[in-house]
């Protein structure tokens, strides 16, 4: 198994990889998605607003999210085609 089929931290919902192998990452939180990127110093990032309630049902919640992740997918894939930021180095 390699770091890019690996589980996904809790919220992630979509993953790309930059050509510098750093992480490109869009996910939910508290309910916002937003983007992140594990480039060391590269402070790009993206949010968009689901919509979700807290009294949204868990199936609702799901349905806002699934709604909007493809209006940061391209963000997200542009992102990862040009950042060459390394990640920091874990050993
Ligand atoms: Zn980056």
């Amino acid at each position: 198994m390699t770091e890019h089929t690996a589980a996904w931290p809790e919220g992630v919902v979509a993953r790309y990889v930059t050509v510098a192998e750093a992480l490109v990452d869009i996910w939910y939180d508290n309910g916002t998605l937003r983007t992140r990127c594990s480039g060391e110093t590269c402070s790009w990032t993206v949010r968009k607003s689901t919509r979700v309630f807290y009294t949204d049902s868990a199936e609702e919640r799901d349905e806002k999210i699934a709604a909007a992740v493809p209006a940061l997918q391209p963000d997200a894939q542009a992102h990862a085609e040009k950042c060459r930021a390394l990640p920091r180095p874990t050993t």
